[in-house]
């Protein structure tokens, strides 16, 4: 089964050195499609890659084909084995220890920038084990600095990062001055942490011993400084070009950097190229936006002349049709994509809302005296930083209520997700799951279409994003309403990425507490009459009824509604013997869970609420010390209820 969680830590090396580690790393490399690789002495007859030298050699020869090592070995020979090929822990693949029985997964090396903190926690999930972290972020519960704008696609700028690590993980003030790009992170750190935002008033006392810039703006640090400071860069500059036909590469990348550098702007900080559609096909802007890996958008004349800019040509206005090309083109790239963001809980405080104010920097010409062509280069600032990742939307169920009862696959998605949206009660439920740095955004039970609509929105901007319900997501869940929203934004079935995981619905948890009610033909029915009429509520009843389902009941009673549920029970009378055994069970799997096996005359006399599933049973179905039965078959058993 592809399990898409692990696909950003595309490729994994597993390695196991005796059979029983072996055991352990064969099924968990065919879930996250990792290349498993075995000594030849495990005489292994499944799947895998066998080496014929020693496990040194071997790991000499792959060590710079693989972005994460999975070993299944004595931690003490890993770090021998990996010590004289580490470099330094920007380059170095993220390494990770289990041990032969699987009970623990360690993260043994390039936790942060590697991954291998977080490929720690998957795999712990995936096999049920228990994740061993060392680093000290983690253990404040705080997102790693050195990987922290990763999820918003921000770059890394210079910095003396291990200081100001050190400095976090001692609990000392670090300031953080973040003057573009996504706030999301600020409002979901733990209560305790020691970041000051901004810079303190006069009569404030407070002296930070280390700063994080979040900016566009290239600074130099003094390396002797005594206040150590790093930088990141959130993509916001789109760079508006105008050139001559034939112009090259070159000198559209001098251009560029010249202009940044005179306007102290990062090259990291530059989102795409934005241009004139005419220039689509122009092949020193199209090599360009290959080898600096950026988008390229275009705009028509027709949109182009549309915008203000303080540099109009009237002899462009004459050759394209538009008065500007580079100053409007920045100006609508950075402006694109913003306007639908406004439901939610806003991705960007302090928003820029004047157009004008977005152009950082206007028209500039460059001529080179031996390359062919000339280039102008304007830059706009776009209020929410360009990510430059696809969003993913899991939809994912996490059964009636403990931990135990959800699947790996689902936790596995759910630690995986930059953010996690859900009810309060729900996100509560499963908080051990969450990361360091994850987004948790739990909204009332009543939000629902706003949580879907949220949910897409962070997955259009290029978060992966896990969408929890109880029970199963697609059963009464957000998985129906996420779609929906989707396909009313006319999505192309594909961006964002969707996957479903399935969960324990209430009526299986309910069906297990009281051993087997649902073993012949049976039917959901759900009283909640706010998104679906009472008329058509009312005709299912009669239908399951009349046609001898065994009927699980979802949504039975709230304090408004209290009526649906005797209307019901007189529904199911009419077909069914009194004595027809019912289950009523109140939150399944959850510490104040309560079961009652009643009858269908006497069901109401149990406390029934919105936790509670009622299962009622068909013309056959039995009660036998406790527990209800329903035969598998007809054939051969009388109609016993209806005697
Ligand atoms: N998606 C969920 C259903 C949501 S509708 C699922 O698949 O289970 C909410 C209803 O589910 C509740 O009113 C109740 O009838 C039922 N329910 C949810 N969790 C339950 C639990 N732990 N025990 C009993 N019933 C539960």
């Amino acid at each position: 089964m592809n399990n898409s969680c692990f696909s950003q830590f595309q490729l994994i090396a597993a390695i196991a050195t005796t059979p029983q580690a072996a055991k352990i790393l064969q099924p968990l490399s065919k879930s996250i499609k990792a290349t498993l690789y075995l000594p030849k002495s495990v005489n292994w007859s499944e799947e895998a890659h066998i080496y014929h030298e020693s496990t040194r050699k071997h790991l000499i020869s792959i060590w710079d084909k693989y972005q994460a090592f999975i070993f299944c070995l004595a931690t003490g020979a890993v770090v021998r084995l990996i010590a004289p090929l580490l470099k330094d822990k920007s380059r170095d693949p993220a390494v990770i220890v289990i041990d032969a029985e699987g009970r623990f997964v360690i993260s043994l090396c390039s936790g942060h920038q590697g991954g291998a903190d977080k490929l720690t926690q998957l795999i712990a999930q995936q096999i049920g084990a228990t994740p061993i972290i060392t680093g000290a972020s983690c253990g404040l519960n705080l997102p790693a600095i050195d990987i922290l704008g990763v999820p918003y696609g921000w770059r890394k700028g210079e910095g003396n990062w291990t200081r100001v690590m050190g400095a976090i993980s001692r609990r000392e003030t670090v300031q953080v001055i973040q003057e573009v790009g996504s706030t999301l992170w600020q409002e979901h750190l733990p209560d305790q942490h020691s970041f000051y935002f901004g810079f303190p008033e006069s009569q404030e006392s407070i002296t930070p011993k280390a700063r994080i810039w979040i900016s566009p703006t290239k600074r130099k640090f003094n390396p002797d400084s005594n206040l150590p400071k790093v930088q990141w860069h959130p993509r916001v500059l789109w760079l508006g070009i105008g050139c001559e036909r034939g112009t090259s590469k070159k000198l559209i990348e001098t251009a560029i950097t010249t202009t940044c550098q005179k306007y102290h702007l990062a090259t990291e900080a530059i989102a795409g190229i934005a241009t004139i559609d005419l220039k689509a096909d122009e092949k020193g802007i199209l090599e360009l936006c290959k080898s600096w890996n950026l988008p390229l958008k275009t705009f028509s004349a027709e949109a182009l002349k549309q915008v203000e800019v303080p540099t109009p040509s009237a002899v462009v206005n004459q050759e394209v049709g538009t008065p500007s090309v580079a100053e409007a083109a920045a100006i609508l790239a950075s402006k694109e994509g913003t306007g639908k963001r406004e439901q939610g809980t806003a991705l960007v405080k302090n928003k820029n809302c004047f157009l004008t104010d977005v152009l950082l920097v206007s028209k500039q010409i460059f001529k080179l005296d031996h390359e062919p062509g000339a280039v102008t280069v304007a830059i706009a600032q776009s209020e929410l930083e360009y990510t430059g990742r696809t969003g993913k939307l899991y939809l994912v169920g996490i059964g009636p209520g403990s931990l135990e009862q959800i699947t790996p696959a689902a936790k596995t998605a759910i630690t995986e997700a930059d953010a996690v949206i859900g009810y309060s009660l729900y996100t509560n439920l499963i908080k051990t799951l969450f990361r360091p740095g994850q987004i948790i955004e739990s909204l009332p039970i009543t939000q629902e279409r706003q949580r879907a609509q949220r949910a897409i929105e962070l997955a259009e901007w290029g978060l992966t994003v896990a969408v929890v319900s109880s029970g199963d997501c697609g059963i009464y869940g957000m998985a129906g309403l996420v779609l929906e929203e989707l396909q009313t934004n006319n999505w192309d079935g594909k961006t964002p990425q969707v996957e479903v995981f399935p969960g324990i619905s209430a009526i299986q948890a309910a069906a297990a507490r009281v051993g087997a009610p649902l073993m012949h033909d049976f039917c959901a029915i759900s009283l909640s009459d706010l998104l679906t009429p009472w008329e058509v509520i009312e005709k299912r009843l009669q239908a399951a009824a009349m046609g001898d389902f065994v009927t699980a009941i979802y949504n039975p009673r709230s304090q408004k509604r209290t009526q649906q549920i005797i209307i019901a029970q007189q529904i199911f009378l009419q077909h069914r013997h009194p004595h027809t055994p019912v289950a009523i069970v109140h939150s399944a799997y959850r510490q104040d869970e309560q079961i009652h096996l009643t009858t269908l005359e006497k069901m109401l006399d149990s406390s029934i609420d919105m936790i509670t599933t009622v299962v009622i049973g068909n013309s056959n179905t039995r009660n036998y010390a406790n527990w209800m039965i329903t035969p598998r078959g007809y054939l051969g058993f009388e109609q016993q209820n209806n005697q």
